[in-house]
């Protein structure tokens, strides 16, 4: 599980008190939609989780493991984590293909090894045929997808994303929640947890967290939107 605890993490020397106490559980497996107005703290809680912050009080535990103490955060993301940002980093000068590819560095496949892989979870997010494209001669949605694949390219039993459907068209988004539940039949031991405003999206998922004032406001299962 990945369990928070009296989290608070600050900004300029306090002034900003980005999270103000949060406590939250998210179980192995399951999908998390985090919700709430700008500025609320929901990129700094991905952040916190992918070990990419430490938290100024409170304890931040992924699978066991204590985050805070400052030695392998670096290998824990490797292994651990896959990551979609809200601007989704791409590296313009590489072809689709290659920014999947370079998520597998140092995980001691071969060049070919690499590249089958990349190919094939390219071809999973529908954009088989457009592998040698840079991301300047991808739309916005499809960018989004070669994210979305990079995230997955090591297989990490945690996927944390930051609205990943932030840009996309409604067709596209549905594809986002297609390939994700997809993604969970595959492997039920992948935990979930994302940024989205997006309804369908939170819909999807199992729980909804609902953020304000970098506290958790509210949370139900994602089923209770449906209702009433
Ligand atoms: P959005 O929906 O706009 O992405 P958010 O909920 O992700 O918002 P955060 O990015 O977590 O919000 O920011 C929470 C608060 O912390 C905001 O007031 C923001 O300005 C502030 N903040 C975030 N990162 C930093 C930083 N590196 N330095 C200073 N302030 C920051
Ligand atoms: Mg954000």
């Amino acid at each position: 599980a990945i369990c928070l605890r009296g989290v608070h993490k600050f900004f300029d020397a306090g002034v900003v008190r980005a999270l103000d106490g949060v406590d939250m559980v998210v179980l192995r497996g399951e999908w998390v939609a985090i919700t709430g107005p700008s500025g609320c703290g929901k990129s700094t809680l991905l952040h916190l989780i992918a070990a990419l912050e430490t938290p100024d009080s409170g304890s931040v535990d992924v699978f066991g493991r204590a985050l805070g103490s400052h030695r392998g955060h670096a290998q824990f993301r490797r292994t651990q984590v896959g990551l979609v940002f809200q601007l989704h980093n791409l590296l313009p000068q590489l072809t689709a293909q290659q920014n999947v590819e370079i998520a597998m560095l140092g995980r001691g496949l071969r060049r070919r090894g690499r590249a089958e892989r990349a190919r094939a979870l390219l071809a999973d997010v529908d954009l088989g045929g457009r592998e040698d494209r840079p991301p300047t001669k991808l739309s916005g949605g499809e960018r989004q997808r070669v994210a979305l694949a990079r995230a997955l390219a090591n297989d990490p039993p945690l996927l944390l994303a930051d609205e990943p459907t932030g840009s996309l068209d409604s067709a596209s988004v549905e594809r986002v929640i297609e390939l994700i539940e997809r993604l969970r039949r595959d492997r039920p031991s992948l935990t979930i947890v994302m940024v989205t405003h997006d309804q369908r999206v939170a819909g999807a998922a199992d729980r909804i967290v609902r953020m304000r004032d970098g506290r958790i406001e509210h949370t139900h299962p994602a089923a209770d939107m449906t209702r009433g």
